[in-house]
């Protein structure tokens, strides 16, 4: 049976340079950054050569970009110490941002009792802008969080215009770039914002490693404590094939970004032609125009469908993601979904498809050709 991976938004397939590359590290260049032999100083010139070669993707200098174990590291990270260093008394963020936010956010809210204000999300998935101003025109030290591309609908936020705004408000920027890093061009001259994240399984690179980009001088303290790397504000001994493959990835990423970008953009609108063929009342959650990546739909079959219709799909050796997490056989719906739709269409299944370059058109044959048999 040909195996189907549509679920690009929760992880992607490493490529076959990154694996190379991160090969070659784990096997000859396994001394310690840190120490001053030549192992150590050759591992050194890798990981700041990494660090560059990462940089000069968004345009800023390398000294910003710190290392993590992964994206959720790096919002916790930073949130956290926006509250406790920075003395942030308030957080701005939306009930649509992935849970290594949301969570993060109600956990300094309890333990720092900060103020939290959730703005108004559209039924479309998009942010309400208008209420992101009302609500920052107050008097306290604010941080405004963000995403970037929502990983579960593909809605895209202006990062530039939200950055500007918060800026005009005195307010420090933070967005989860997860879902957009190495899928499209952040020129971070441009967009000012104080701190974005990535993660490197995302876009076609390891799982394990990430990065925290923090703008020069912003005052920010260490989550835990321990070695001198990463300017003393991230300790432990670097992932250095993990860096390194990182780096590689985001490298072929950009370099084949407008190829792939434009063979995925592709792959989704004929999936929407094809559903508005086979399913005309299907729905798309979010907008047809949302991130070329993902595509979230509601499908126009009953209720009782909604628990077993990934069973069936992984079955046919496809593999999707639903917009409702199952949990001991009863459907929670989604925390996105539940900001946009109704209850009674929140019963009802959407699933999230999402794509990388290594999709073809009849991947998108044999989805269509299982839904219908459903
Ligand atoms: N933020 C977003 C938007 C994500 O999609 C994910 C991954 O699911 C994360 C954060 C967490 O990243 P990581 O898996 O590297 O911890």
């Amino acid at each position: 049976m040909k195996k189907v991976y549509l679920d690009n938004a929760s992880t992607t397939a490493i490529r076959a340079e990154v694996i190379h590359e991160m090969t070659k590290v784990m096997s000859d260049d396994y001394g310690n950054p840190s120490s001053t032999h030549s192992f150590g100083r050759n591992a050194k010139s890798i990981l700041e050569l990494s660090r560059k070669s990462i940089a000069k993707h968004f345009n800023i200098s390398a000294q910003e970009f710190i290392f993590t174990s992964c994206g959720t590291e790096a919002n916790n990270w930073i949130l956290r110490s926006a509250v406790k260093d920075l003395k942030v008394k308030r957080i701005i963020t939306s009930k649509i941002e992935h849970h290594a936010v949301l969570y993060t956010v109600m956990a300094l809210q309890e333990e720092f009792g900060i103020q939290v204000d959730y703005v108004a999300v559209k039924p479309n998935g998009a942010i309400d802008t208008t209420n992101l101003v009302e609500l920052l025109s107050r008097e306290t030290k604010t941080l405004v969080s963000l995403m970037h591309v929502n990983n579960e609908t593909g809605t895209v936020l202006d990062i530039e215009r939200i950055g500007l705004i918060c800026k005009q408000h005195n307010a420090l920027f933070h967005s989860d770039t997860v879902q957009s890093i190495g899928k499209a061009n952040i020129d971070l001259q441009k967009i000012p914002a104080d701190f974005i994240v990535a993660s490197a399984h995302k876009f076609h690179g390891p799982k394990g490693v990430g990065f925290a980009f923090v703008r020069k001088n912003s005052g920010l303290q260490p989550l835990f404590f321990g070695g001198e790397q990463e300017k003393g504000l991230r300790a432990g001994t670097e992932a250095l094939h993990q860096i390194a493959g990182m780096a590689k990835a985001l490298e072929i990423s950009y370099a084949n970004l407008e190829l792939e970008s434009a063979q995925i953009s592709a792959l989704r609108t004929y999936l929407i032609s094809q559903l508005e063929l086979e399913f005309p009342a299907f729905e798309i959650n979010g907008t047809a125009a949302g991130f070329y990546t993902v595509l979230n739909v509601l499908l126009p079959f009953s209720e009782d469908k909604t628990s077993m219709i990934l069973f069936h799909l992984d079955m046919k050796g496809i593999a999707v993601s639903r917009g409702s997490a199952c949990q001991s056989g009863s459907v929670k719906p989604s925390h996105v979904l539940a900001e946009m739709l109704s209850n009674e269409d929140l019963k009802k299944p959407s699933l999230r498809i999402s794509f990388s370059h290594y999709n073809t058109k009849e991947d998108i044959d044999t989805l269509i050709q299982a839904l219908k048999t459903i």
